[in-house]
């Protein structure tokens, strides 16, 4: 993040002997000539405009006021005697600063009706046009009020979600504990088959997107268009700042910074692009139903290449009239499985052979 100043504006105080606002630059009670006592802290005016005097700029650049190790009044942080006793101010000690006070309040005010007369006074005065009595604070517009997003769902829909949560899980339990629930029974081979596959890939265009640095050599690009690649808290050459809402800091001086935090956008190209790539293209199958698989022999164009070979074998039990079917992994375990031969097989609930062992 990166604070940027916005430009400076008056601050006020409240004077706790008698209540009067009093300008922040004021250092002394403009009502009752009480000094500003270091723990009074300054406050946000109700419309905030940007002072444009030098002088002023500069005090509030100075740091901020001391306060008077003798009387208490607030002094200059350049002065070196006190205003009021002319006491020596290297010991003073300074006010607090750096504080957010509150957003940036640019927007006008309300005029404010005199407590004492009735007289209606701009929202920005400080005291009485016509009677001079110190008038009440005017209330900035309120700002919009927020949008309360929905949050979440209504209580019934809640316990549905948890009601259907909880029948998934009772499934899941169910389907665990009776495919693992197995009986045993003797089947005979009555036959077998097997299938042997060769996938064809082929070089093929396929579209793609990345920062434009990120494009294969090889590929073509089709378009390309401007997108936010980062964001960074330092500014650069053609990044897009964004700033924050501004608010107001407490100097220390009577007069507030209005800053904001700026972040940068760096911008960069985003591309779509065609890249070859393989793919597949075709399948090629060979079956049998004897135990002398054989793997397809397919002619390859140019461009093309053998892709993943996969190979299936199924051996067909017969139990007192009920069929099974087992998935052997290897032609080692397929070769074994002669038909008319007798072996133990495993039927879980599902009516899926979970295991075979020869009958001996
Ligand atoms: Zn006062
Ligand atoms: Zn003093
Ligand atoms: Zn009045």
């Amino acid at each position: 993040m990166t604070k940027k100043t916005v430009g400076y504006v008056h601050l006020e105080w409240e004077c706790p002997a008698c209540g009067t606002r009093n300008k922040g630059v004021d250092k002394i009670c403009r009502s009752c000539g009480a000094a500003q006592p270091d723990d009074v802290q300054f406050e946000q005016v109700a419309q905030e405009t940007l002072i444009q005097d030098e002088q002023l700029i500069a005090q509030a650049k100075a740091g901020p006021d001391v306060h008077c190790p003798f009387c208490g009044t607030r002094n200059p942080a350049t002065a070196e005697q006190c205003s009021q006793c002319l006491a020596d101010l290297t010991e003073a000690r300074a006010r607090e600063a750096g504080q957010i006070i509150g957003a940036h309040q640019n927007k006008g005010v309300p005029d404010v009706a005199c407590s004492f007369c009735g007289t209606m006074n701009s929202g920005t005065a400080l005291h009485c046009v016509h009677c001079g009595a110190a008038l009440p604070k005017a209330t900035p517009p309120a700002a919009a009020p927020q949008v309360r997003r929905a949050t979440g769902m209504s209580q019934t829909a809640r316990y549905v979600l948890f009601g259907i949560l909880g029948l998934v899980v009772v499934a899941c339990i169910a389907l665990i504990v009776l495919s693992s629930r197995t009986e045993e029974v003797v089947g005979e081979v009555e036959g077998v088959s097997w299938e042997y596959s060769v996938a064809i890939e082929a070089l093929t265009p396929v579209e793609d997107e990345d920062w434009r640095d990120r494009v294969p050599d090889d590929a073509d690009i089709l378009s390309c268009q401007q997108e936010v690649r980062r964001t960074q808290p330092n500014p650069a050459p053609g990044a897009v700042e964004v700033c924050g809402t501004p608010y107001t800091v407490d100097t220390g001086t009577g007069v507030g910074e209005v800053v904001q935090d700026c972040e940068y956008q760096v911008y960069d190209d985003y591309c779509t692009f065609t890249e070859l790539q393989w793919r597949e293209f075709d399948l090629v199958s060979l079956a049998g139903e004897d135990f002398a698989p054989r793997w397809p022999n397919p002619t390859l164009a140019q461009d093309q290449r053998i892709g993943e070979e996969t190979e299936t074998y199924e051996v067909y039990f017969n139990a007192d009239g009920r069929s099974y079917t087992y998935h052997p992994d290897e032609f080692s375990e397929f070769t074994q499985f002669e038909p008319g031969s007798r072996w133990i097989l495993e039927i879980n609930t599902f009516n899926n052979v979970r295991s075979v062992t020869p009958d001996q």
